[in-house]
């Protein structure tokens, strides 16, 4: 297919309304285009969806995009529709449908309609699923959240390592898409290994998120004390608080709600309605607060909250990452602040001293790089940077003093002293 930067821009405005493309959406569109191999990697926000949706809309055929969550797919599904005003230009294949369902999504497959077919990766390896895709015509695989394939990524789904068995079943040289927000070397190679796409032309977007300042306050006792007062102090802004354990989501919920703070908690170990009614209190500004497990957040585009507090370490520097990376999504502020005792090392540790071996030895070793963010008296930024394999000038780098250390150099022994006391 080919095609001029005009036909581009004339059919980005025709489906999805913008009149410029987003970093380097065009180059990966191009590629996808001329059905090559494409790798993307770029932050949450970065505009990853249209990269496969827009390509998919122009090509025949259907585009299988593989993703790990049913949620995120309706959304996306939901939106396309909503652009399109076409309804079967994006489908959902998942074993929640009824027979009928099935029946009509392998209609609008067959009459090429649907553009965009969604899967799980559970349902794409449906031996009923395999026989009838391959008999349609397909126009790329689209594989988001490519890194739930590596260990080394912090979302690893075992199902995900079988996609390019089927993906040969399917047809001859369909193109690959893989995408991810991940971007640490490791899990880069392991994506690339696995779905044998070493030919692939990578895209790597820069991972600064220049409006987010980030701080490290070491952990006392009175820790709760000291979010209280943070969050007073940004009273009306909305921020989310992540604890490790349940008992504590709960607890510093109530806390906060006592100190007269409009706070909810959040966690799986509630039922799906109060979940759900709790993120929309959060979403629709009836809280500032929410107070939650990591279960909070995928797929969360709330573009305004301006702090994000881990009030327990987090188990790696790409969690931590993309966390915070749920802060200042407009480009206005977003604080990030952690707080750290090496005592909360520990608990983590042994928290993961039952599973399997190579997991514990993953595990450890992610747990010392944030140990050493933690302890660190270099620009945070720079340190997040370089762990994504990216250089970052600290001195005129976009972002360059919005970090703790950055603004108060501490000599160095004296900000460890402070961290481990
Ligand atoms: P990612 O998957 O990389 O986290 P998304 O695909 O969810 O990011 O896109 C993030 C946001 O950016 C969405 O709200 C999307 O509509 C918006 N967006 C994507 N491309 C463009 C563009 N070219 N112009 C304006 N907004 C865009
Ligand atoms: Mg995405």
């Amino acid at each position: 297919m080919s095609l001029t930067n005009t036909d581009l821009h004339s059919s980005l405005k025709k489906y999805f309304g913008f009149s410029k493309f987003k970093g380097l959406q065009e180059g990966v569109i191009q590629n996808i285009l001329s059905d090559n191999d494409t790798f993307v990697i770029m932050p949450t926000g970065g505009g990853k969806s249209l990269c496969y949706q827009l390509p998919a809309l122009m090509k025949e055929g259907t585009a299988i995009v593989v993703s790990p969550l049913i949620a995120l797919m309706k959304n996306q599904v939901d939106a396309i529709r909503g652009i399109s005003e076409q309804h079967g230009i994006a489908h959902v294949l998942n074993s929640s449908l009824t027979k009928t369902e099935v029946k009509q999504v392998k209609e609008d497959i067959v009459n090429g309609v649907t553009k965009l077919l969604y899967v799980a990766p559970e349902s794409l390896t449906k031996e009923e699923n395999v026989e009838f895709l391959r008999k349609v015509k397909l126009s790329f695989v689209a594989v988001d959240e490519a890194h739930c394939i590596s260990e080394w990524g912090h979302d690893f789904r075992p199902e995900y390592r079988n996609l390019r068995g089927i993906i040969n079943r399917l047809g001859d040289n369909i193109p690959i898409i893989g995408l991810t927000a991940t971007a640490t070397p490791k899990v880069q190679e392991d994506i690339i290994k696995n779905l044998g796409m070493t030919d692939a032309k990578v895209f790597k977007a820069s991972f600064n998120r220049p409006n987010l300042f980030y701080e490290v306050r070491p952990k006392t006792k009175n820790v709760d004390a000291d979010i209280i007062r943070f969050v007073k102090q940004n009273q009306g802004k909305s921020g989310i608080i992540y604890c490790l354990s349940r008992k504590r989501v709960e607890e510093l919920a109530q806390v906060l709600q006592v100190n007269g703070v409009s706070a909810v908690p959040y966690h799986a170990g509630f039922d799906a309605k109060t979940r759900s009614k709790y993120q929309d209190m959060f979403l629709m500004e009836e809280v500032d607060v929410v107070v939650a497990t990591i279960a909070f957040g995928m797929g969360i585009d709330k573009p305004d909250v301006r702090f994000v507090i881990h009030h327990d370490i987090p188990k790696s520097i790409e969690s931590y990452y993309q966390e915070t990376g749920r802060a200042g999504r407009d480009g206005g502020e977003g604080h990030c602040l952690a707080y750290y005792a090496y005592k909360d090392v520990e608990k983590l540790e042994k928290f993961m001293s039952g599973k399997p071996v190579a997991e514990q030895e993953i595990g450890n070793a992610l747990l010392q790089e944030i140990v050493a963010y933690a302890e660190t008296s270099m620009s945070r930024r720079k340190f997040i940077l370089h762990y994504f394999g990216e250089d970052f000038d600290e001195v005129n780098g976009e972002g360059a003093d919005m970090d703790d250390n950055s603004r108060n150099p501490k000599p160095k022994e004296e900000a460890k002293a402070e961290v481990t006391k």
